[in-house]
């Protein structure tokens, strides 16, 4: 994995201009049955993948936190709200709740998440390709070739498969 992991950016790179022309046809056309194609892709891909090899999103990229990951995962901790976010969160750009740093402070050395069942919502969904209206998530997509392996194989079989 960790071979897979350091060559990733510059193959997303390389991709890049072909993926981005696929996905604008796939936003002006997308097909009758995209939600359960992507579906499928993505289990078959996670069939394949195991996360606990990999984790590499938790170490690069952290998630948004919503008013609602906030509350549960503060209480899991039996932590004022406000006092959690003053421990492990700042604002972005976008004025989200974000991490203050990453790797993920709750990502363990074995990779397992150590607040997995009340992890926010965003970690729950990464990559995002099961979504429903994946064409509307294309810009998220393509950069997430370039973070996660699982992203940039669904996006190579849905090109094989997907003819526009
Ligand atoms: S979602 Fe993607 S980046 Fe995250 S651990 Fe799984 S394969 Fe790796
Ligand atoms: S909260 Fe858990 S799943 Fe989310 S980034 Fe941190 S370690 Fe990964």
């Amino acid at each position: 994995m960790e071979e897979i992991l350091k060559d990733l950016p510059e193959k997303a790179k390389d991709k890049h201009k072909e993926n981005k022309k696929f996905f604008a046809k796939l936003r002006k056309k997308p097909p009758k049955h995209l939600d359960s194609q992507m579906q499928e892709l993505h289990e078959e891909e996670f069939e394949r993948t195991n996360c606990l090899n990999c984790a590499n999103c938790c170490k690069t990229t952290g998630p948004l936190f919503t008013n609602k990951d906030v509350e549960r995962i503060s209480k899991h901790f039996r932590l004022k709200p406000s006092v959690f976010i003053d421990t492990y969160l700042r604002v972005d750009e976008d004025n989200d709740y974000v991490l203050q740093q990453v790797p993920c402070t709750f990502l363990g050395a074995d990779n397992y998440c150590s607040i997995y069942d009340v992890r926010p919502k965003a970690c729950r969904e990464y990559p995002h390709t099961d979504r429903k209206d994946f064409h509307k998530i294309t810009n998220i997509t393509l950069k997430n070739t370039a973070i996660c392996p699982a992203a940039y194989n669904i996006v190579e079989e849905m090109k094989r498969r997907i003819k526009l």
